[in-house]
This record gives C-alpha cells, sequence and structure tokens, in this order.
C-alpha cells in the first residue's frame, strides 16, 4: 500500500479533498493517507502555517494532494503553496486544460497543456520597499531553472504525443530576463527535433488563445506568465472548478487544483471537486497507479457528459458530496 501525504487545506479546502479522497477510495486502489493540517488554521498552535511535521511528511511519503490554501493579500504570512514549491524545488508546473463533453463554452474540444516554471520569476518574492513610496520587486531568470523547465515541456510533448510547444515570454521588452528564458529553451528544443516550436509574445498570446485556442498545444511559460495564462486556459475549458494541476521536483511531487480556497463558498457544499479529482487522477498515473487514474477520469468525464448531476458551475444543482457521490456510482457500477 502507497502513503501519500494528504493537506485538505482551508476555505473550500477541506470538503474538496473530502470528496476527493471518497472518490479515490472508490477506484479500488489502496492509499494509506498521511492527513497533515498547514495554513493559517495551525498558525496560532505551531507559528508557522508551514509546520515542519508537514515538510517531515512529504519528504518521507514524496508524493501529497493538496487542497487549496488562503494566502493573506498585502501582509501576513507568505504564500504557503510558493513555499512547498521553494522547500522542494518542485520546479514544473503541469496544468492541463482538457475540454470535457458537456461543459458549456464558447470553443469546443480545447487541449491545452501549460508548463509553468515554479520557482523563479517574479515569484521568487525578492521584493522590499524604497523609502515609503515606491517598491522594487526582482525578477529572476536563471540559465538553469530555464534549462530544467524547457526539459520538463519538450519530454512531457514527446512522451504524451503532442507535437508543439510554444515559447511564451516578452523578449522584446524584457531582453536579459525573458531573452535568456526564450534562447535557452530554443536551444533545448533542437534535442527534440520532432517536436515543433515556436514563440509568441505574452500579450499576443493572450489574445491568440482567446481566439485560436485550437492553434496551440503544450505552452512552455516562465512563472508568471504560466500562472495568468493557466487560468485563462482553465477559464476556456469551463473555469477553475474543472482545471487539475501538478508540481513535480526531480522525486517529489505535489498535486492541486489551479483554483484557491474560494473562501466565500466555505462549508457550503458547493463548490466543483472535478479540478482535485483530476489532480489526484495525476498523482495515481505518477505513482504507476494509471488503471485506477483512468478509471477515475473516465467516471468524471461521464457524470459530467450526462449533466444529470453536476456542480453549479457547470449549470447543475448538485452539491460536492452529491456529484462525488455520482461519480462513484458511476465508477462502481460499470
Ligand atoms: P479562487 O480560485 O479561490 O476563486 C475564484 C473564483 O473561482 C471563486 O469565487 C469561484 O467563483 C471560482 N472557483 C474557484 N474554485 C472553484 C471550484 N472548485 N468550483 C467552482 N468554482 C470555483 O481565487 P481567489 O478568490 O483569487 O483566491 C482565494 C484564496 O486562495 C487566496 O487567498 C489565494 O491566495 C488562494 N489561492 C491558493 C491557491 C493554492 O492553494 N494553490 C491557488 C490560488 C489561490
Amino acid at each position: 500500500m502507497k502513503t501519500v501525504t494528504l493537506i485538505p487545506g482551508d476555505g473550500t479546502g477541506p470538503e474538496l479533498t473530502a470528496a476527493m479522497r471518497r472518490v479515490v477510495e472508490a477506484s479500488g486502489v489502496r492509499i494509506e493517507w498521511d492527513v497533515v493540517e498547514a495554513g493559517e488554521a495551525v498558525m496560532a498552535k505551531h507559528g508557522t502555517p508551514l509546520p515542519k511535521y508537514v515538510l517531515d511528511s512529504i519528504a518521507r511519503t514524496k508524493v501529497a494532494v493538496k487542497g487549496p490554501i488562503t494566502t493573506p493579500i498585502g501582509s501576513g504570512f507568505r504564500s504557503v503553496n510558493v513555499a512547498l514549491r521553494k522547500e522542494f524545488d518542485l520546479y514544473a508546473n503541469l496544468r492541463p486544460c482538457l475540454w470535457m463533453e458537456g461543459v458549456k463554452t464558447p470553443i469546443p474540444n480545447i487541449d491545452l497543456v501549460v508548463v509553468r516554471e515554479n520557482t523563479e520569476d517574479l515569484y521568487a518574492g525578492v521584493e522590499h520597499m524604497v523609502g515609503k513610496d515606491a517598491a522594487e520587486s526582482i525578477k529572476i531568470i536563471t540559465r538553469q531553472g530555464s534549462e530544467r523547465i524547457a526539459h520538463f515541456a519538450f519530454e512531457y510533448a514527446a512522451t504524451h504525443a503532442r507535437r508543439k510547444v510554444t515559447i511564451v515570454h516578452k523578449a522584446n521588452i524584457m531582453k536579459c530576463t525573458d531573452g535568456l528564458f526564450l534562447n535557452v529553451s530554443r536551444e533545448v528544443a533542437k534535442n527534440y527535433p520532432q517536436i515543433e516550436c515556436e514563440d509568441r509574445i505574452v500579450d499576443n498570446m493572450t489574445m491568440q488563445l482567446v481566439q485560436k485556442p485550437e492553434l496551440y498545444d503544450v505552452l512552455l511559460c516562465p512563472n508568471l506568465y504560466g500562472d495568468i495564462l493557466s487560468d485563462l486556459c482553465a477559464g476556456l475549458i469551463g473555469g477553475l472548478g474543472v482545471a487539475p494541476g501538478a508540481n513535480y521536483g526531480k522525486d517529489i511531487a505535489i498535486f492541486e487544483a489551479i483554483h484557491g480556497s474560494a473562501p466565500r463558498y466555505k462549508g457550503m457544499n458547493k463548490v466543483n471537486p472535478t479540478a482535485v479529482i483530476l489532480s489526484a487522477a495525476l498523482m495515481l498515473e505518477h505513482i504507476h497507479e494509471g488503471q485506477a487514474a483512468d478509471r477515475v477520469t473516465k467516471a468524471v468525464r461521464r457524470v459530467i457528459r450526462e449533466r444529470k448531476r453536476v456542480t453549479y458551475d457547470l449549470g447543475g444543482t448538485a452539491g460536492t458530496s452529491e456529484y462525488a457521490d455520482e461519480i462513484i456510482r458511476v465508477m462502481t457500477q460499470t
């Protein structure tokens, strides 16, 4: 039996991860969950939102599923999500955005994968006030950081039958930082002659994704552009409720939905657990439980296609737990 760390998170995190856990268990796979709490709720007791026992658990199990965790805006503690990525050097953030039949969107059949560098860029958090009335943030891009994320993107494309990688940048303005990212990515592309490689300036990319998303396949992005574009791509396939994600390092991986803790829906049994469930399916693939991953993914797709019991964001009236019940019913009766 495989042990997997489970961080329920806060806001809607606990109800979403509870639904995920029931679905994964119904897939037949045997997982022992090491449940560890992080975030604001543990601050008072442990003096930090990310206590050592959380880090110890992940270091031990090497794989975690994480619910969203609220980050205070402007002041307060730094993002637990960013801290985890840094602590374990989870440099690659994978966000597959695949349209599912039954989801009403302006353009069907979207199939995009955002590969986001996860440790550098403006997200490095190197910022400070300059006096009272100015602030500075430093954008960090390195050859090593760019090289490994480019390798990840092209390797992913090569092993998942994808045809093209588009490098996203703003190298016309940020000639040093984005210029380095672009040049290094182009160098890495030469190792993958079977994969088409092109690049787009991020503003143009944004418009193109809205107008002609079918032209794109895998998007290779520095941290900030990847963050923004992956929400856009999630919007294209029906919203944050259906978009899964994964963070990979050398030997540790943490799986989590793209979305945040949606705190205004906390405790209402309302939000869509699909993104967390599909993130768990990525986790199952990662631990070589491909059949269970397949069972979960197929059941989710069928429930969404049938539209009988789906959550509000997909036009239904089912709550989080009733929707999970329906996935379990489909999975166990077929
Ligand atoms: P959010 O993703 O929590 O919510 C934005 C809106 O998207 C919600 O109001 C809701 O309408 C919709 N939405 C989100 N998840 C949904 C779901 N599962 N089903 C249906 N609709 C859903 O973004 P926010 O309000 O900007 O952030 C809230 C908090 O979450 C912030 O503190 C932020 O820092 C944090 N956050 C955490 C993570 C993470 O844990 N990885 C990621 C992003 C944001």
